[in-house]
């Protein structure tokens, strides 16, 4: 139960308007935590006015190429590069840069999400190729999935044709699903998960520990990864408890047979520990910020000319 409140005569002056802006406190603000009484107040008619802006603005937003993808790479515990997950950007004329926080989850709302889902997947398939050719070398490509993408009928035969179209090997397709998805749906996605992963495309749980429910998920589905948090991979240089969680999650998450991706990793000192607890992978700005196609193509062939012992030092200190 919600109760939305508005006050006579500082939010408006009739019944019909005060009414209005009750529902609009309530629709605006359930989905944060515990409130059930709500305010309504003028920073809530703004938020509802500018994402009514952005979700105009985003209908062309394809059309007009104003979305790109960056890709941050992913480095290995041997020093190679793993590969890399693309990262949605939009440059609006209109509203100057947007970040992927606000108009992914804009675009989730109303259902946008689709159609910018399936560019996405194709543009990140098509680097991977562009790359396979050029460095004569399988780079894997990681690409976020919404909730409203996988829930679709479709979206199996999508994945297939987009396969088919771009020519990449499935094998080196990761889709990265965070725990979220998991604790909103009801509905088993063990399916479409089971009939993508026997194509060859692996799996990802993303932002693993912001979640809840994280062992029965990683229990009931074949994931292949996982990511931990950047929030854990920040209390490294702090907390002793949470190295140990850390290392844990680690440990239990080899035990199924899974890789361990480390998230935001930003300092020396916790690329040092993640190593020492055997963390598989590392992505952070420590080994790069994302990368427009240009950069991540530079970055690759850089990264090949410094001797493998010296990679990580050379890229941090090319860390602003
Ligand atoms: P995410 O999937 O957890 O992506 C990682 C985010 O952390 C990215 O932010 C990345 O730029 C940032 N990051 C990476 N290394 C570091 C670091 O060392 N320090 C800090 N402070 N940040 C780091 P970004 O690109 O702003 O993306 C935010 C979120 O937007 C993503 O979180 C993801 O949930 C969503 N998103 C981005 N692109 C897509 C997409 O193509 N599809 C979907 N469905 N969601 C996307
Ligand atoms: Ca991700
Ligand atoms: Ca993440």
């Amino acid at each position: 139960m919600y109760a939305g409140i508005a006050t006579y005569p500082n939010d408006d002056y009739n019944l019909e308007d005060l009414i209005k802006k009750c529902d609009v406190a309530i629709y605006k603000d359930k989905s944060s935590e515990k409130k059930q009484v709500i305010f309504y107040n003028d920073r809530i008619s703004q938020e509802i006015a500018y994402q009514a802006e952005v979700s105009e603005q985003l209908v062309q937003a394809l059309e007009n190429k104003e979305i790109f993808l960056k890709y941050q790479p992913l480095i290995d515990i041997k020093s190679e590069i793993y590969g890399f997950e693309a990262l949605a950007r939009w440059s609006s004329p209109v509203l100057g840069d947007i970040s992927p926080d606000v108009f992914i989850s804009n675009a989730e709302e109303n259902y946008l999400i689709i159609p910018i889902g399936t560019w996405i997947l194709e543009e990140a398939c098509k680097m991977q190729v562009l790359m396979r050719e050029k460095f004569k070398k399988e780079f894997v490509i990681s690409v976020n999935v919404s909730l409203i993408q996988i829930l679709q009928n479709d979206y199996v035969d999508i994945v297939k044709r987009v396969i088919k179209e771009t020519d990449i090997n499935p094998d080196y397709l990761t889709l990265e699903l965070t725990e979220s998805i998991f604790i909103k749906s009801t509905i088993a996605l063990d399916g479409k998960i089971e009939e993508l992963h026997d194509l060859g495309i692996k799996f990802s749980m993303d932002d693993f520990g912001t979640g809840y429910a994280s062992l029965t998920y990683l229990r009931n589905i074949a994931f292949d990864n996982l990511k931990i948090d950047k929030s854990f991979i920040d209390g490294i240089l702090s907390a002793k408890k949470e190295n140990r969680i850390v290392a844990t999650i680690v440990s239990l998450v080899h035990n199924l047979d899974m890789k361990v991706i480390a998230e935001g990793v930003e300092h020396k000192s916790q690329y040092e520990y993640l190593r020492q607890i055997s963390t598989d992978v590392y992505q952070g700005y420590l080994m790069s910020k994302p990368l427009t196609l240009e950069e991540a193509i530079d970055f690759v062939e850089q990264f090949y000319k410094v001797a493998r012992s010296k990679r990580v030092d050379v890229l941090a200190s090319k860390k602003d």
